[in-house]
Order: structure tokens, then C-alpha cells, then sequence
């Protein structure tokens, strides 16, 4: 994983495309869609053409196929056990994509058609690594969303931004302090498709921003059965600022962030018309396409000649919102002055609106000093609106009840879908297997089944489970020394510390992964904390841990970088740092890594201030184990056997609470964790914590799914 060859294979040059021998002909439409990235043996056939080359190309298939020798080809194309894979994995593609029965107990809202689809807009999309348009938790889920509303048949497609730069790259400098890097990324080397107009040139879709029509061309991606189409004002017909209107993915000012989401919005309506598109519901996951309403609201007073509010009425009942965030602060705002730059007079001549009555939609109380928010503006212009987990629900209610002062905050109309995750993304191959065998071939089809898991898991043997656990962890301890081995060459470390990444971590040693985001109530200080009783607990003579951490600082946030500093120096410390690991630039791939071969996972959020978190539902699904602060999800998923919790439900001071739950932390760790794991039975297997591996499956992969999560928005919500 050297960067610079990744940076040089990126080229941007136009890539021709080759002819592929008649054996391996199907890898390229098998490349067109992201079906490949969660089919069993989907991902493996494309490292397996070249493994070095996957990796350099970031898990991009496209790009593989452009750059694989000759050679290489000549020789894989003749092998005929490859060549039968192809085949196989081939025949599983047509099948699932020509599938056209919606999977059992799915009751469909009769309405919701390939004609009338649920509409679902979200600012980021997370459905691969190699297509890099995601900065977290909020695009994962996105694309975890797609890929099980594809499984479960569910007519829907998406409607995104494609930027130009993506999230960035985190580097660090020699001293620690965390970098960022653009890097470009070309159209021609994803498979995105270009969606053109009936004289086959690009579509464009025009929206006036700042007094000026700013064209976006629309690309769409292939997830399984549903289109994922993504907006581009990268057109040679705007000038160089409105090109960079979908530039970067968060990295912009308050205006660009403005201009974006004008974009993806009214944008998004009007690429919907384009293509003749009529949804039957609109989803808004997060307030950045809440602009969207207006725009509905628009083309009903145009075509009906209705006034705002009947139009408004209509609109309402078409349209569902989903919050992500539990801080006033996290809630997308604007000053007026700046809406009334992006929209000039467009409310007064679209909507017929009076300044006055269009500031009001996105204020609380409608004072004129209150910033326009796209929460109050969703708020008020959705049926329907949810939190993404119970306790966030609840949150939301009494953050919001300042919108229905009438109401009491129980009676708030704020309800909550908790977030899954999409289990054959998650899951380890090995691990894939094992339930083959034990709940059935047909188990992702199951997999929000409850009765099929506990009756499956049953099934599973200790030795196997600890056995395939065993493998995955041992290519975890090989991720570690790669990457460490490699970053510390890259940034000049000396030659003795870059050595000692060749034999650092032990597959034998209790291993915890701590891989999210570097932001405040995400509490990375609170691990080290108490330094002296972590350095005991790492170098314990018979029951060592070790610690595996990833995560990103936000480019403004100096104090988060600081936090990230003080960890990476720290690990650099001769006692312990053959035990700890920080791996550069978390992303999908990275955290597919770690969830598929830690034995625990830590969470230690502030609470309530996790509004669900994903990444512990993508360690259940491979075995590993919760260590939590009882927030989000973990709060409804922990019953007290199938995983270990941090702190008790207290209210008390930010203050107190920190010191509660860091001693907390380390209490049960050392009480707990660390004897569960290393307490042996005759045959050397740790059974406790084997059963606790098991209930934890039982439990938590079905509740936790997103196939239940999208089935729950279908029943419920859409
Ligand atoms: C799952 C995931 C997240 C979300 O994790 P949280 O538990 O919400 O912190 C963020 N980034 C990546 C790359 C992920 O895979």
C-alpha cells in the first residue's frame, strides 16, 4: 500500500478499455455493477486476478481491468478453476438481477411500484471503497440502505452528489499532526455511467444559485437492483467556482455547503422529472436535501396553480425525514444573508412566498435573529420523522419539542427506525460459510429471521466458530504490520521503529479495535486517561491486550488533532508499542479489517449524544464482541450475556460521567474482558467467551440487520 504508487496508477488519463479473453469476458459487466462488492466470491475473483495490483487500485475492479498485464491475464485467463468461479459468480448476477419476486414477508406498500419508487437523497453515499463519496457513518449507512432495499426488491433509487474530490485522505506529518490530501476522482475509472439526453449528450440538470444557472451532469451507479444517480457541476458550461460546487464532501465554506445542498435538492427534483420519475414517497436521509420540499412545492404551484400552503399540504404527505443527530449544534444552518445569496428571489417568483414567510419555514420560533435551519425545514414540510435508534428518538423529541410548543416532549411527533447493517457486506468470507452450514444456504436471505439465527447458531460448533475466528484474526495481525510497516516508512520514522513493525502484535493476545471518527463526544481521551493502568493492562505478564485504533479528525478541529497527536506519540513508547496500532486514513476497507478480526470492539461515547453508531452491528456479525457505553443502538442490543458494558444509565455531569465511565472502562476490562477471554477449558478453548460470542450472533445480527431496517421503513414509515 505504498501511496505513491496509488497516486501514479490514478492517472486521469483516458483508460482504454481491453478486450478480456473469452473465460474472463464477464468480469466486465460483473465491474459495471457494485453487486460484486457484497456477492460471496464477488470481491475475492477480482484480488485473485492480481492481489497486488487490487490492492493498489483500492479494491477498484474498473481500474484493475485496465491496468492488469498481459501476462497475467494470459495466465489466469487459462486456469480453469478461476475460469469456473467467473462462470459461477456470473450466473449468480443474472439470476439475482432478473429475480423479480420481492423476498417473503416483505408486504410491500402496494403503491411504492418501478413507477412510483421510494426517492432516497442523501448527501453521501458509502457503497464501496473505490467509489469514495462518503466521509463516515452517515454514508455507510446510505449505502447499506441501497444494498439491502436492492436484496429485498424494494423499488428505490437514490439520488446523491458525485464530488470531485471526495472526503479527503488523512496523512501525518512527522510530527504527528494529522494532514489532509485531496485526491481527484475520474469519472472513467468508476463505474458510473453517464446518463444522457435523447441526442445522447450528457443530461444536464439546471438550478439557479448565487444569480446564475449552474448545470450539473448526472452519472448513475449500478447497486444491484437500485440506481444510485449522482449530480456533477464539474461542466465545461459553468465557471470555475460553480464547477466546485460538488468539489469536496464537507471541505467547503458555509456557502458552498449552501450550494450544495441548493444542488441536491432542487436538483434532485428536477433529475427525477427529467427521467420521468414519479416516487411515491421522498426519503430525506438528513436534513442536506430538505430543500427538495420547495421544490415539490414549486413544480405543484406551476402545474395546479395552487397556492404555497395547499401545495405544501400535498408535498407533506409525499415526503419522510430521517435525523442523525442528537446536538443542536450538529443540525445543518445558514444566515439569512446567505440564503438570500443562493436563492436571490426564487421564493418570491417560484413559491410566491413574502421574505418574511419564507425565513419562517426554516426557524424555530420565527424569530428574525434565528439562523435558517434544514431541520426545522424538514420538520415542517415531512409526514413523517425519525430518529435512528429508541434513545435518539427520545432525544429528538426533547430537542425538537421547541417546534410544537403546544405538545408535550412525549407527545413530540418525532419516532425512531434504529440502524442495521448490511450483513454479506460485513461478513468475513470464512465466516460466511459457517453460516451456509448452519442456518442454510439462503441465510442472507434470512437474515433479519430471529428464529433462523437461534436455531442456526445452536449449530455452530465451538471448535469451528474459535477456528475461523482464529484465522480472521491472524490476517488481522498481518494487516497491522503491513500498514504500520509501510506508514512508518513513508513518513521517515527511524529504521529500529519501522523494524519493529515486522513483529508487532500476537493473533494469541486479547485484541481491541477503537476505529470511529476523532470528535469530542466520541471520547478517544478517555482510554488514556489513566495511562499507568492501560501501560498493566497492555503489558500484563499471562493475560496481555492489545489495541488496535483508525479514526479521522475533522480538518477544522485542532483539538481532535491534538488528541490524535498525543495517541501517536504515545504508541511510539519502546513498552508498549509492539501492543498498539494506529492505522492511517479509516475507510470502508480499513474498517472491514478490523471489524472482521478484532475479538472486542470499544464504544465510549458521551451519552445520549451517540444517535445509533454502526460499527459495533458489523463486529456482531463476525464474532467479535461489544465493550460499550450504553448509547444508540448498543443500549437496545445489550441484555446483559451477549457482550460487556461501560458505565450505568446515570444522569450526571459531563464531568462526572467522563470519570465514571473511564473507571468504568477499566474495571471491566480488567475484571471482565480480560479474564472471560483468557479463562481455558480442558481443550484450550476459551468456552465462556465462545458462548458469549454465540449469543452475541443470536442476538444482534438479525435485530441489527439493515434488511430489518429497510423492512421497518417499508411497514412503517414509507
Ligand atoms: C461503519 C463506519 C462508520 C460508522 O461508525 P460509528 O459506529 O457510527 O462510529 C464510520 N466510518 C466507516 C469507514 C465505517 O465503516
Amino acid at each position: 500500500m505504498t501511496p505513491d504508487i496509488k497516486t501514479d496508477l490514478r492517472t486521469g488519463a483516458s483508460l482504454t478499455v481491453r478486450e478480456l479473453p473469452p473465460t474472463l469476458a464477464p468480469l466486465r459487466e460483473l465491474s459495471w455493477n457494485y453487486w460484486w462488492s457484497w456477492a460471496p466470491d464477488g470481491a475475492e475473483v477480482f484480488r485473485d486476478l492480481d492481489p497486488n495490483l487490487w490492492q493498489q487500485c483500492e479494491q477498484n475492479p474498473r481500474l484493475l481491468l485496465t491496468q492488469i498485464s498481459d501476462l497475467r491475464l494470459a495466465q489466469i485467463a487459462t486456469d480453469p478453476s478461476f475460469a469456473d468461479r467467473v462462470q459461477q459468480l456470473y450466473r449468480r448476477f443474472t439470476e439475482y438481477m432478473s429475480d423479480q419476486k420481492p423476498w417473503p414477508k416483505l408486504p410491500l406498500a402496494a403503491q411504492i411500484s418501478k413507477q412510483n419508487p421510494v426517492a432516497y437523497f442523501c448527501a453521501e453515499f458509502g457503497v464501496h471503497n473505490s467509489l469514495p463519496l462518503y466521509s463516515g457513518g452517515l454514508g455507510i449507512l446510505a449505502g447499506d440502505h441501497l444494498k439491502s432495499a436492492s436484496d429485498l426488491n424494494l423499488p428505490l433509487m437514490a439520488i446523491g452528489l458525485f464530488y470531485r474530490f471526495g472526503y479527503f485522505r488523512q496523512r501525518l506529518s512527522r510530527d504527528d499532526w494529522q494532514e489532509e490530501e485531496y485526491r481527484e476522482n475520474h469519472t472513467d475509472e468508476l463505474a458510473l455511467h453517464s446518463v444522457d439526453d435523447e441526442q445522447g449528450k450528457p443530461l444536464l440538470i439546471q438550478v439557479v444559485m448565487r444569480g446564475r444557472a449552474v448545470s450539473a451532469r448526472v452519472w448513475r451507479a449500478d447497486v444491484g437492483r437500485v440506481q444510485l444517480y449522482l449530480l456533477d457541476t464539474n461542466v465545461a458550461e459553468n465557471s470555475e467556482v460553480d464547477r466546485l460546487v460538488t468539489g469536496h464532501l464537507y471541505g467547503g465554506d458555509r456557502e458552498t455547503r449552501l450550494v450544495q445542498e441548493m444542488m441536491l435538492g432542487l436538483g434532485g427534483v428536477r433529475l427525477l422529472e427529467a427521467l420521468g420519475v414519479d416516487p411515491f414517497v421522498f426519503h430525506l436521509n438528513e436534513g442536506h436535501s430538505a430543500f427538495l420540499t420547495l421544490e415539490l412545492a414549486r413544480q405543484l404551484i406551476e402545474k395546479d396553480g395552487v397556492t404555497f400552503n395547499e401545495a405544501m399540504n400535498r408535498v407533506r404527505e409525499r415526503c419522510v425525514f430521517t435525523t442523525h443527530t442528537p446536538v443542536a449544534a450538529g443540525h445543518d444552518a445558514f444566515d439569512a444573508s446567505l440564503v438570500e445569496k443562493g436563492f436571490g428571489d426564487w421564493p418570491q417568483r417560484a413559491l410566491g412566498l413574502s421574505r418574511e414567510e419564507f425565513f419562517k419555514l426554516g426557524r424555530v420560533s420565527g424569530e428574525q435573529a434565528e439562523t435558517f435551519g434544514l431541520t426545522p425545514l424538514a420538520l415542517r414540510t415531512c409526514r413523517s420523522t425519525n430518529g435512528v435508534s429508541r434513545k435518539h428518538g427520545e432525544v429528538s423529541r426533547a430537542l425538537w419539542q421547541k417546534m410544537w410548543p403546544d405538545k408535550q416532549t412525549s407527545e413530540v411527533p418525532i419516532t425512531s427506525v434504529t440502524n442495521g447493517v448490511h450483513p454479506a457486506t460485513w461478513v468475513a468470507p470464512l465466516l460466511r460459510r459457517v453460516y451456509e452450514q448452519c442456518i442454510g444456504e439462503d441465510w442472507i436471505e434470512r437474515a433479519r429471521d430471529a428464529g433462523a439465527w437461534s436455531y442456526g447458531v445452536e449449530k455452530i460448533s465451538n471448535s469451528k466458530l474459535w477456528e475461523s475466528h482464529s484465522l480472521l484474526k491472524q490476517q488481522l495481525v498481518a494487516f497491522v504490520r503491513d500498514h504500520s510497516f509501510d506508514a512508518r516508512l513513508a513518513r521517515g520514522e527511524s529504521e529500529e521503529h519501522i523494524e519493529a513493525a515486522r513483529t508487532m502484535f500476537n493473533p494469541d493476545i486479547l485484541t481491541i479495535g477503537f476505529a470511529r471518527r476523532v470528535a469530542g463526544y466520541k471520547r478517544w481521551d478517555l482510554l488514556l486517561s489513566d495511562r499507568e493502568r492501560l501501560s498493566k493492562l497492555i503489558n500484563d505478564r499471562s493475560r496481555p491486550v492489545q489495541f488496535v485504533f483508525s479514526g479521522k479528525a475533522h480538518p477544522q478541529d485542532e483539538g481532535a488533532k491534538a488528541v490524535l497527536q498525543e495517541l501517536i506519540d504515545w504508541q511510539r513508547d519502546p513498552s508498549i508499542r509492539q501492543r498498539v496500532a494506529f492505522i492511517e486514513d479509516y475507510d470502508q476497507e480499513i474498517a472491514r479489517q478490523l471489524v472482521q478480526g478484532v475479538d472486542v470492539w470499544m464504544n465510549v461515547p458521551r451519552r445520549p449524544q451517540e444517535a445509533s453508531g454502526t460499527s459495533g452491528e458489523k463486529i456482531a456479525i463476525n464474532g467479535g464482541l461489544n465493550f460499550s457505553v450504553l448509547d444508540g443502538w448498543w443500549l437496545e442490543g445489550y441484555d446483559g450475556d451477549n457482550g460487556f458494558a461501560i458505565g450505568d444509565l446515570s444522569e450526571v455531569s459531563d464531568t462526572e460521567m467522563d470519570q465514571e465511565d473511564s473507571e468504568s472502562m477499566y474495571r471491566v476490562l480488567a475484571e471482565e474482558v480480560v479474564p472471560r477471554f483468557y479463562d481455558r477449558d480442558e481443550q484450550g478453548m476459551p468456552s465462556r467467551w465462545i458462548a458469549m460470542m454465540k449469543r452475541s450472533i443470536e442476538t444482534l445480527v438479525p435485530r441489527f440487520s439493515s434488511d430489518r431496517m429497510v423492512a421497518e421503513y417499508v411497514e412503517r414509515i414509507y
